[in-house]
């Protein structure tokens, strides 16, 4: 056995999310990881993959007193001779294979931040800046070896295992757990990205809103263009309230950017800043999502009440402001950022709905939202109050929303864990789901990331 097995270990997936393991195993290879799953087996105690440790649904916490079955000594990237498949380990985080295509000239798509790894996003969908050219990173499947609850190892494709295969792509946290997978790789474009940065005091809110709206098209935009940001504090411009600061990267240049840039302008931000000539690899540092990023924080308790929607609704975005504006004058939690995130749909709407187990609303609705709350330490009160205005902000964003698109839809992996399957599968996908579920994992040992059964 390659692996090394840590008894006692104490180390969490992530200090927000804090199952206790009894033991941590780092494997190696697939063979270890058929062995750590026989024992946990044998012994008939629980066991939970991580990778880049970002999951924050409460359901992994169930997992406590079992073994964590690390994966992040696999980290194999290959490309293959005609450069256009790449085989990753099933520990590997974005930044790894981002920055090692790069050196051979391709990309894939990944998630956006460089802390998480290609495979926890990719199973549930995976929202990318490059969807709106490819589809979400689960589209760019091509196969996967899976060691499901029995310990056997199995190949899913198109041609092995199609069921399985499906649902990989869009419920695959119930299914098994990746070794490795193959993904598309692509040739990087000759043209470099250009960051546009405005902010907003929010007293522009509904201005800002407007023009969002507009530029974004209910998601039908060009797939070059990327709309991004978050509404936080940022005492340099208003030390009172949050502000909006929003990002349009764009595939292309200055100049091209420039019409979507000019209808942002007439929302009068405070500032706008522009960052030209990004090379893929400096894209998502540039956009701060870097490993080493606020984005990418793990010191922090953290909770997200999700909503995905078709457009912006102005009212209920005065309401959830005032929510987010009051929760964080709360120095506990004025680093928290409500996300607003637009990547572009046509390569999304592009791909055969039915190819995928990824919920059909994930991919109608162009908008995803999410206030992200985070604070430190161990208190109950805080963590009360977290969710409670989560719950209220998402309840405003809701019933904002029965005027345009009538969303309950969450997306999965911004689940917080109290949704109901339907709103996270979609009722279409979820009876075949839980008829491969019952079938592949009856005893329900992949449970604890918005378990079928
Ligand atoms: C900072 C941050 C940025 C994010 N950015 C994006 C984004 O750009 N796009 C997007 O779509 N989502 C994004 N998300 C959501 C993200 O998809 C989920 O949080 C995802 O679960 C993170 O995967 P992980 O490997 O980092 O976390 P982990 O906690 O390690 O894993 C999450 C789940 O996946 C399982 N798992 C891990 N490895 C494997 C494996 N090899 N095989 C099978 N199961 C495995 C774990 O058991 C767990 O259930 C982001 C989240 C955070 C916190």
């Amino acid at each position: 056995m390659a692996s090394s097995f840590h008894s006692l270990g104490i180390r969490a997936s992530s200090p927000r999310i804090e199952p206790s393991f009894t033991a941590i195993v780092e494997v190696a290879t697939e063979e270890d990881i058929q062995q750590a799953i026989n024992y946990a087996n044998r012994c008939d105690i629980a066991f939970l993959a991580v990778a880049g440790g970002h999951g924050w649904q409460s359901t992994i916490n169930n997992a406590n007193g079992g073994i964590q079955i690390d994966m992040r000594k696999m980290q194999q990237i290959e490309l293959n001779s005609n450069g256009t498949v790449v085989l990753i380990g099933g520990g590997v985080l974005q930044r790894h294979l981002t920055q090692t295509l790069y050196r051979l000239g391709k990309q894939a798509v990944t998630g956006l931040c460089e802390c998480t790894s290609i495979i926890g996003p990719l199973m549930d969908g995976g929202h990318s800046v490059l969807q709106g050219f490819y589809g979400f990173v689960a589209d760019n499947l091509v196969s996967a070896r899976v060691v499901l609850a029995s310990g056997e190892a199995v190949t899913a494709s198109a041609t092995e295992h199609p069921e399985l295969f499906w649902a990989l792509r869009g419920a695959g946290h119930n299914f098994g757990i990746l070794a490795s997978f193959e993904v598309k790789a692509y040739d990087l474009p000759k043209t470099n990205w250009t960051i546009v940065s405005v902010i907003y005091t929010q007293d522009r809110l509904e201005d800002f809103v407007d023009a969002l709206n507009d530029v974004d098209s209910e998601g039908d935009h060009a797939p070059e263009l990327v709309l991004a940001g978050a509404i936080t504090r940022i005492p340099a411009f208003d030390t009172v309230y949050p502000v909006v600061a929003y990002q349009l990267s764009y595939l292309g240049t200055a100049d091209e950017v420039e019409p979507y840039v000019a209808r942002f302008r007439q929302a009068s931000p405070i500032s706008v800043t522009t960052a030209e000539n990004v090379a893929y690899k400096d894209y998502y540092i540039a956009t701060s999502n870097g490993y080493n990023q606020t984005a990418c924080q793990k010191d922090k308790n953290i909770s997200g009440y999700a909503i995905s929607l078709r457009k912006y609704n102005k009212v209920a975005i005065r309401k959830t402001f005032g929510y987010f504006s009051n929760l964080t004058a709360d120095a506990r939690f004025n680093t928290s950022v409500w996300l607003l995130e637009s990547y572009g749909s046509r390569g999304v709407w592009a791909q055969n709905y039915s190819a995928t187990a990824v919920a059909p609303a994930e991919r109608n609705l162009p908008v995803l939202t999410v206030p992200i709350t985070w604070w430190a330490g161990n208190s109950t009160e805080a963590r009360q109050k977290a969710e409670t205005y989560g719950k209220l902000m998402r309840g405003a964003l809701a019933a904002g929303d029965h005027e345009t698109s009538n969303s309950s839809h969450v997306y999965l992996n911004y689940a917080i864990g109290d949704e109901s399957l339907e709103q996270v599968y979609g009722v279409e996908n979820l009876p075949k789901l839980q008829a491969l579920k019952r079938r592949y994992d009856p005893a329900n040992k992949f449970g604890f990331y918005m378990p079928l059964i």
